[in-house]
C-alpha cells in the first residue's frame, strides 16, 4: 500500500510535480486565486457552478492555438536546420471527427487526413463547402475497401487535385487502373510501423520495399505520379532520440526512391507527435525535435543527392487531446479493503469518458480538484457511480493511486486530456455502458476575439431508450439525472453574453497569468 505522509494537497503537488498551487501546472492549465483555469481563460470554477456537474468543457481556441503553436516550431526549426522543404501540419481526424474540432482545425490552415471512407464523405463535403480549400492536401490512409476507393474516386473526379491515396497494398493502387482523372499517390512504409518490435499491431500497415518497387513500375506506366512517402512509428511517441532514430531508416529509405522517382517530393512521418494533456511532468522539446529531425533530413539528402522533401506531420492527439475535459463531483465514499486507498465514486463512467484507460498500456490522464488544495492529501481511486462494471476504475489497479484531497463527497475533480479518440472509441451520441448518459457539452468558440459557449443538454434517457429500439413514449416517469451542484437548481442556464461578460471580468488576471506563462 502507499505510504503517504501527512500534507495538503498542495504540497504533494509541489514536492511531487515541483508546482506551486498557484500558477502554471502545464502548458494549458493553471491555476489562480485558487481555481482551475483551462488554457488561462476557461475557468473550471466557475462552469461547475454554472452548470453542475457531469459536465463536458470543450475549448476550441486551444485546438488552434496547438496548430499556430506547431507551426511556429516548424519555422524556427526550418531556420535553424536551414531546411529547404515546406511542413505541412495535417490533422488527423480519427483523433476526433466531431464538426467543431474538424473545422476548427481547417481553419487553423491544417491539412486532412483520412482513415475511412465516411472520412472522405465528410472532406468531401466540407471541400464543397469551401472549408477545405483547394489548396489543401486531403492524405487517404488504412487499409481500402471499395467503399473508400469509391469515395476518393469520386473525389478526385469531381476535381480535387490534392487527393493523396496512401497505398497500403498493392491492390489499391491496380484500382484506380481506368481513372478518368491521373492521381498522385503516396506509398506506406511498412517496415516504419514496427521497426522496434514494441508494436506488433503497426506490422499491418503499408507495403514492404519490394512492394514499393512494385507501386514505381506500375506508376511508371501511366499518367499516375508517386509523390509521397509515409512512415508512421506510433503514437505519443515521448522520447525524442527515439523518434529520430525509428525514422532515420525511413527517411534513407526515401532518399534512394528519390534517386529513381523524380516526382517523389512529400516525406510524411505520420502522427507519433506526444501531446502535453497526459501527465503534469510531461516534457518534450518539439522545436528541438523538429530541428534535429530536418537537419538529418537535410544531411541524409546531402548524402543521397537528393533534394530536401516537404514534410508532413499528421497530427492527431496532438491536435485535439487537450481542448477537452469533464468535471464530475464525488458523491460517495467507499473504504479500500485490507488496507488499500479508498474509493471516490463518481457521477458517471470511467470506462466510457476514458476508454483508453483499458485500451493503452499503462495510459495515464491529468486529474485535478476544483477545490481543497489545504486538505490532507489522501490515495484514493476513482469508481465510476453509473455503471456496475468491476472495470469502471480509474486509476487501473497495476497503476499507483491517485492522490486527491481528503475532503470526501462534494469534491469536483477535472480529468484533463480527453479530446482526443476517447469519444470516438465511447461512440459520441450512443447507448453506452450501464445507459451512462453523455453529460452537458458546453462548447466555448472564438469568433472575432470573442469567446461563446454554447450548451448542449445531457443525453436524455428517451434518446437512450430510441437507440436501443425501446418506444420511449410509453414508459409513465423518465428518471431525471439532475446536475449535482445544488446552485444549478437557483441559477439560470446563462445566455452567452453573461459567460462573455464574466471572462472579460476576469481579463486582467488572465493577462497576468500569460505573461506569467
Ligand atoms: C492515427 C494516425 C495518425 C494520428 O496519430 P497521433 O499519434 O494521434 O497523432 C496519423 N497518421 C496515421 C496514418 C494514423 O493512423
Amino acid at each position: 500500500m502507499v505510504q503517504l505522509k501527512q500534507q495538503t494537497y498542495a504540497s504533494y503537488i509541489t514536492e511531487r510535480y515541483d508546482r506551486e498551487s498557484e500558477g502554471s501546472l502545464t502548458d494549458f492549465i493553471s491555476r489562480q486565486n485558487g481555481h482551475l483555469y483551462l488554457d488561462g481563460q476557461v475557468n473550471l470554477n466557475e462552469l461547475a457552478r454554472r452548470y453542475g456537474t457531469p459536465l463536458e468543457v470543450v475549448y476550441l481556441p486551444l485546438i488552434t492555438k496547438q496548430i499556430q503553436q506547431m507551426q511556429a516550431w516548424t519555422t524556427q526549426a526550418r531556420h535553424n536546420a536551414d531546411y529547404c522543404g515546406a511542413f505541412l501540419y495535417a490533422y488527423a481526424t480519427k483523433a476526433n471527427f466531431a464538426t467543431e474540432a474538424v473545422q476548427t482545425a481547417l481553419a487553423a490552415g491544417a491539412h486532412y487526413e483520412t482513415s475511412a471512407a465516411i472520412d472522405v464523405q465528410i472532406a468531401h463535403y466540407l471541400w464543397r463547402q469551401g472549408m477545405l480549400p483547394n489548396d489543401r492536401l486531403i492524405l487517404c490512409n488504412g487499409s481500402k475497401e471499395p467503399a473508400y476507393l469509391k469515395a476518393i474516386q469520386n473525389l478526385r473526379l469531381e476535381g480535387c487535385t490534392n487527393i493523396i491515396p496512401i497505398c497500403d497494398d498493392l491492390d489499391e493502387v491496380m484500382a484506380f487502373q481506368s481513372s478518368a482523372a491521373p492521381f498522385q499517390f503516396g506509398v506506406r512504409e511498412r517496415m516504419a510501423g514496427n521497426r522496434d518490435g514494441r508494436h506488433p499491431g503497426n506490422d499491418r500497415f503499408g507495403l514492404t520495399a519490394d512492394e514499393i518497387d512494385q507501386v514505381v513500375d506500375y506508376v511508371a506506366g501511366t499518367e499516375h505520379q508517386l509523390t509521397l512517402y509515409h512512415a508512421m512509428i506510433g503514437s505519443q511517441v515521448e522520447d525524442r532520440e527515439h523518434f529520430l532514430a525509428m525514422l532515420r531508416d525511413s527517411v534513407i529509405a526515401y532518399c534512394r526512391l528519390r534517386q529513381r522517382v523524380p516526382t517523389l517530393h512529400y516525406f510524411n512521418f505520420g502522427g507519433g507527435m506526444p501531446t502535453s494533456a497526459y501527465k503534469l511532468d510531461f516534457d518534450f522539446d518539439y522545436a528541438g525535435f523538429l530541428t534535429a529531425l530536418m537537419t538529418e533530413i537535410r544531411d541524409l539528402c546531402a548524402a543521397y543527392h537528393v533534394p530536401m522533401p516537404d514534410l508532413i506531420g499528421e497530427f492527431g492527439r496532438y491536435t485535439v487531446a487537450s481542448h477537452s475535459l469533464y468535471l464530475f463531483e464525488v458523491g460517495q465514499v467507499k473504504a479500500g479493503q485490507s488496507g488499500g486507498p479508498d474509493w471516490y465514486l463518481i457521477n458517471g463512467s470511467l470506462m466510457v469518458s476514458l476508454p483508453d484507460s483499458l485500451l493503452v498500456d499503462n495510459q495515464q490522464f491529468i486529474i485535478l480538484p476544483l477545490d481543497h488544495w489545504e486538505a490532507t492529501a489522501r490515495p484514493i481511486r476513482l469508481a465510476g457511480r453509473r455503471t456496475c462494471d468491476s472495470d469502471d476504475v480509474y486509476p487501473r489497479p497495476a497503476q499507483e493511486p491517485l492522490v486527491l484531497p481528503d475532503s470526501g463527497v462534494g469534491l469536483v475533480i477535472a480529468v484533463f486530456g480527453i479530446g482526443a479518440y476517447q469519444q470516438m472509441i465511447s461512440g459520441r451520441g450512443g447507448a453506452h455502458h450501464c445507459l451512462s448518459p453523455e453529460p452537458r457539452r458546453v462548447v466555448i468558440s472564438e469568433n472575432a476575439g470573442q469567446l461563446r459557449s454554447q450548451s448542449i443538454p445531457q443525453q436524455d434517457q428517451a434518446a437512450i431508450m430510441r437507440l436501443l429500439g425501446y418506444r420511449p413514449q410509453r414508459i409513465a416517469e423518465p428518471i431525471e439525472f439532475p446536475a449535482t451542484t445544488p446552485a444549478r437548481r437557483t441559477v439560470q442556464i446563462p445566455k452567452t453574453a453573461s459567460l462573455t461578460a464574466s471572462f472579460r471580468r476576469r481579463s486582467r488576471e488572465r493577462l497576468r497569468l500569460v505573461r506569467a506563462r
